[in-house]
């Protein structure tokens, strides 16, 4: 009964500060830039931070962020595990004077060691705990097969914890015997650890050694598994393992493409130029959003061209070690994500077709 009361205190204190910070996502672009202004200076001042902090940087947010926070006298050291982002981000990070951190690993190592990136990091996490069978986590393989979470998660059927029945076909095969099912599995890894090993690790182990707490360029309008989190906790979260602030964590896109332009960012040939268009609305003329070239999550939603498309546009060298040799299969054949993608249902052969259409779209349909 007294747990059911608190439970209850504490579902309705989360939807409260969901509610509140809804609201502020409403405010007008003035009003967010005062409140980032104070947030980050808070953070600044908090006693267990002390002025100790950095900035983590990647693409356009982040520094954007960077040049915000030195625009109103917060002047931090800069990071970055650089050496993944594209070549005019990191072009533009050491003009900025952003400091390189090494990745622990490869790209390829962490693929080869644990598995490919690919569906969603969500998806990847429960096929990887499937290819990784333990007495430990048996409740929950049971509960990514059948939605049931035992003994332990309170006999709770029909949870988000299933595999989608579509994915359950392809990779739930790790299961049949215990469960008495007939899915297929793959002859490659899955896994959710790549973020994690290239860029998490290589960042929390510098706030580890300098002490610093970060400063990150996040925003939960544009979702992700950290959405919720910045909802819940706001903008400067402090807490006994975690401190971090997000000073744009109520910001629009549209907030910070404006907020880039008050500042003059330098802004990355990836993302061509801001522009405003005919209503208003602001946008990048090349790509809206970058990360690494050759990832894998959310590959599945997007149409042709996609993004292993634009990298064979890019780089043709590049396209073909990433889809045909990464790794080698059990007898020895070296393969990529052309394997991986024909698995999934995901088209990736003669990219050059793409380009060819939208040429004669372009051209006016002049091709015979
Ligand atoms: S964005 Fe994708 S490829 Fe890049 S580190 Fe994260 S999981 Fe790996």
């Amino acid at each position: 009964m007294m747990k059911n009361v608190i439970e209850r205190a504490k579902e309705n204190d989360s939807e409260h500060k969901v509610d509140m910070f809804r609201v502020k996502q409403q405010m007008d672009y003035s009003f967010k830039k005062k409140y980032a202004y104070a947030r980050a200076w808070e953070f600044y001042g908090h006693p267990e931070v002390a002025g100790s902090c950095y900035v983590a940087v990647g693409g356009l947010d982040s520094i954007t962020l960077l040049l915000f926070l030195r625009s109103i006298g917060i002047d931090v050291p800069a990071v970055s595990v650089s050496a993944l982002e594209d070549k005019s981000i990191q072009a533009v990070h050491k003009q900025l004077g952003v400091e390189a951190l090494k990745p622990l690993k490869s790209k390829v190592e962490v693929i080869r060691e644990f598995g490919w990136p690919v569906l969603s990091k969500e998806v990847a996490g429960k096929i990887s705990h499937l290819q990784h069978p333990s007495e430990k986590n048996a409740t929950v393989r049971h509960a990514i097969i059948t939605g049931e979470t035992g003994a332990y998660g309170g006999y709770r059927k029909g949870t988000r914890m299933k595999l989608s029945q579509k994915w359950l076909e392809k990779f739930g095969g790790y299961e049949n015997e215990s469960e008495g099912v007939n899915y297929s599995v793959p002859d490659f890894l899955v896994s959710d650890k790549c973020c994690y090993y290239l860029k998490e690790k290589p960042c929390s182990d510098y706030a580890k050694q300098t002490g610093r707490s970060p400063y990150m360029g996040l925003m939960a309008s544009e979702g992700g598994r950290r959405q919720k989190a910045l909802m819940l906790h706001g903008c400067n979260y402090i807490s006994k393992g975690t401190k971090r602030s997000c000073p744009f964590a109520i910001f629009s896109r549209q907030d910070l493409l404006q907020l880039a332009l008050d500042l003059d960012v330098p802004v990355p040939e990836i993302y061509g130029e801001i522009v405003r268009d005919s209503d208003g609305t602001l946008r990048t003329t090349r790509a809206q959003r970058t990360g690494c070239s050759m990832c894998g999550f959310g590959v599945h939603l997007e149409k042709r061209p996609h993004r292993f498309d634009r990298l064979w546009e890019r780089s043709p060298g590049e396209w073909k070690m990433w889809m045909t040799h990464v790794d080698q299969l059990p007898d020895g054949t070296w393969y990529g994500w052309g394997h991986v993608l024909d698995y999934i249902g995901v088209g990736w052969r003669e990219p050059w077709r793409q380009f060819e259409e939208q040429l004669v779209i372009g051209g006016g349909g002049n091709r015979r």
